[in-house]
Order: structure tokens, then sequence, then C-alpha cells
């Protein structure tokens, strides 16, 4: 199980916030993320993560490509819909490869917490398969 952990600038103390809440759930999978918000999660809850580049110097069209291959079971991507980003088109392109992989994906941290939650219980794997 690969999970993949996103946020923009300002949505980063929410992905934090829920990065702690659940590093018991979150220790036990493949944890991947865009530069920063990796080296931020790391740093507050020294969880192992595999980092991509930044969000914006192409991290977002790195997990893009590992979404196209198949590798990733879940996306944690906490947007900010109300700040303009220079690497819009890179966002766009990750949420749509989601959508045809059919690839669970959380972009509030309402959602992730309820996708966190299914994990923790073990809801997650039976309404996968
Ligand atoms: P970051 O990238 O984690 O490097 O800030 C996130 C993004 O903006 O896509």
């Amino acid at each position: 199980m690969k999970i993949a952990l996103i946020a923009h600038d300002k949505k980063k103390d929410e992905i934090i916030e829920l990065a702690k809440k659940y590093k018991d759930v979150l220790a036990k999978y493949e944890l991947y993320a865009t530069g920063t918000t990796g080296t931020l999660i790391m740093g507050e809850t020294a969880l192992p993560i595999k980092r991509m580049k930044s969000g914006p110097l192409g991290g977002d069209q790195q997990i893009g490509a590992m979404l196209a291959n198949g590798e990733l079971d879940l996306i944690i991507f906490l947007r900010d819909p109300l700040t303009a980003q220079p690497h819009e088109p890179d966002v766009s392109a990750l949420l749509r490869l989601c959508d045809v992989q059919k690839i669970p994906l959380a972009t509030n941290a309402s959602s992730a917490t309820i996708m966190l939650e299914a994990l923790k219980s073990g809801k997650f794997f039976e309404a996968r398969s």
C-alpha cells in the first residue's frame, strides 16, 4: 500500500496535523510526498517518507507518473482553492490521473480524515475489494 501526501502552502498546517493524528496508521504504509510537504511532515512526525521534487518544480508530475504506472493506492492532496498556483496544470493533471486510474483522492482535510479512519479500521480495504 503506497500513499502520497501533498499540501499546498496554506494547507501545510492541516496536513501536518493529520499526519500527527494518524501517525500510527501512516507508519504501516509506504509514504511518498512532494518535497516541502514531505520535509515538514518528517520533521514533525519522524515518519519515513520518500520525497519527490517540490510541487511547483515537478513533484506533482512525479507523483502523477507513479499514478500512471499504477504505483499508488491513495492520494491525500490538500489543495488551496483560494490561491492561484503557478503549477495549476500539473495539479489538474494529477487529479485527472486519479480519476483515470480510479485511485481514492482526498482534496481537503475532512475527506482525508474519512479515508484515514477507513484505513485505521480496515474498512478501506473492504470497500476497495
Ligand atoms: P510542496 O509541493 O510540498 O513541495 O510544497 C506541493 C504542491 O504545491 O504541489
